[in-house]
């Protein structure tokens, strides 16, 4: 479970990026959290990421306290939660599996099991025959795809998307969309944020509505309502 206890977040000077926020997130949710720029959605991801720390208040995965966790054991925790972004953020001279394995390898995980992985992800993300095309030879949706599978190969508890449709047309928003909903469903936690009212209503799933730093609406089934 993630929790959120009354966390509050002014970056120098600013007004708060974060003001009082509480909620939790169950383990296998599908949460997608909307609001206008500048309500403090990134900044939300990045305080369960420990990229940021809170000003006031407590942020909580499974029970630790993810502001107390050293600096040496952090990236341990981070292997819990696997982040896809907007830019995708692909290694340009890498192949799609190269890209996926390459994951693997960071956390030294050894040729055969990488060898095992790496296709069923890729099969997973409908990528199959593009296992070994550039990014540049790939469109954005197949792009993403390829960063959801990067995500997902070391088998984190939660996969947290920041605006992960915002480069893509509505065709490839949808297959990108499709296969969280199919990561989710397999059991995988997922946090996304999102200005694409359609992808929210198609969701019928839990949307959180943040305005300057406060959590303005929680709706278990809800719609993209700013
Ligand atoms: P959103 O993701 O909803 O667009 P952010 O979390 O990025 O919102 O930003 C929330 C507020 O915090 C904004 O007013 C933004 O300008 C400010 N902010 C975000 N990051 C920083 C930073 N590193 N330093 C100072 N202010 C920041």
């Amino acid at each position: 479970m993630i929790l959120f206890d009354r966390v509050t977040k002014h970056y120098k000077d600013g007004t708060p990026a974060l003001d009082d926020v509480s909620l939790t997130i169950n383990p296998k949710e599908f949460v997608s959290i909307v609001g206008h720029s500048g309500a403090g959605k990134t900044t939300l991801l990045k305080m369960l990421l420990a990229e940021e720390r809170p000003t006031e208040g407590l942020v909580f995965f499974e029970e630790v306290n993810v502001h107390d966790i050293p600096a040496n054991l952090l990236h341990h925790y981070r292997r819990k939660l696997g982040t896809v972004f907007q830019d995708f953020r692909l290694i340009p001279n890498r192949t799609a599996y190269e890209n996926i394995s390459f994951a693997m390898e960071a956390i030294g995980k050894g040729d055969d099991e990488i060898a095992s992985d790496v296709p069923y992800i890729l099969d997973l993300v409908d990528l199959g025959d593009k296992a070994q095309h550039f990014p540049h030879q790939l469109s954005g949706g197949e792009q993403q795809r390829v960063a959801i599978g990067r995500a997902i190969i070391n088998q984190p508890d939660v996969i947290v998307a920041d605006e992960p449709t915002g480069n893509l047309d509505p065709v490839n928003t949808f297959e990108v969309i499709e296969i969280l909903k199919k990561i989710n469903e397999l059991g995988t936690t997922v946090i996304i944020t999102t200005h694409n009212k359609g992808v929210v209503d198609a969701m019928g799933k839990r949307v959180i509505t943040m305005e300057k730093g406060r959590v303005v609406r929680d709706d278990p089934r809800g719609h993209y309502i700013l």
